[in-house]
């Protein structure tokens, strides 16, 4: 695999998928050293639901926007926050078809992501948020299932086929209000043919924001008798903890939220 890498990129040297710098040839990843200690979360005070960093001065373990949400998955994961050059780097991969092999990179990432906080769990296998197949006819492929299988490969965990499909094509996520999201996922995803049964599974998504279509799918597998569904994500939006600080208010603690 290593000697592979060495040769496939002496014809095409690689390059930081953030910043572009050129990497040498015997870099086995494509990211600069700079650029994964500058942009990935650090680990010390991240929320146990979503992955956000948590960032309001509280002894919790859960960022202000989980304490009033429940989701159907376990748990997310996620090494950056969707801003910057992660952002531009996501579009890229996103809606430029010459440009998957991000999406491959951005599975390594995540593999070793994966390593360090989910190292403890044993997965049976891996599934990906699918997208309707009229935007994959139109797209031609579906990043989160190329992240998916590049760091399953990384893992040795195998992706389960069939698993998840959205059979309706929904408005694009992005261009929605939060309650519109959860409102626009409802009933748009069901379970394939692949037995889920007492199944832990890692679901594998490019960004969670709401965190309403990672909820949806793990609530079908749930539904067709997985045991554990835990997500990880490359990126995660900021959080309501980060908005409030910057406006400087003081965070109201609510009955529900002491929940
Ligand atoms: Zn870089
Ligand atoms: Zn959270």
């Amino acid at each position: 695999m290593k000697a592979l890498r060495f040769i496939s990129n002496i014809f095409c040297p690689p390059k930081c998928i953030f910043c572009g710098k050129l990497l040498g040839v015997d870099s086995y990843y494509n990211h600069c050293d700079k650029c994964m200690t500058d942009l990935k979360i650090k680990n010390e005070r991240i929320c146990e639901v979503c992955g956000r960093p948590i960032d309001v001065p509280r002894g919790d373990l859960m960022c202000f926007t989980c304490i009033n949400e429940r989701y159907d998955f376990n748990r997310n994961i996620a090494p950056f926050l969707y801003k910057g050059a992660v952002k531009e780097a996501i579009l890229t991969m996103k809606f430029n078809a010459n440009q998957q092999w991000i999406a491959y990179s951005f599975g390594e990432i995540l593999a070793q992501h994966i390593k360090e906080l989910y190292g403890d769990i044993e997965f049976d296998g891996i599934v990906y948020v699918p997208i309707s197949k009229k935007r994959y006819e139109k797209r031609g492929y579906n990043q989160a299932e190329i992240i998916a299988k590049s760091l399953g490969k990384v893992l040795g965990i195998p992706v389960l086929k069939d698993t998840l499909i959205k059979f309706k094509d929904t408005p694009k996520q992005s261009t929605l209000s939060a309650t519109k999201r959860r409102e626009n996922v409802r009933g748009s995803y069901k379970t394939g043919k692949t037995d889920v049964t007492d199944k832990v599974l890692l679901l594998i998504d490019d960004v969670l924001t709401t965190g309403s279509t990672m909820s949806e799918c793990a609530k079908m597998l749930t539904k067709a008798g997985a045991l554990l569904v835990y997500g990880a994500t490359v990126a995660v939006t900021e959080g309501w903890d980060k908005k409030w600080r910057l406006k400087g208010k003081r965070l109201k603690i609510t009955k529900r939220s002491m929940i």
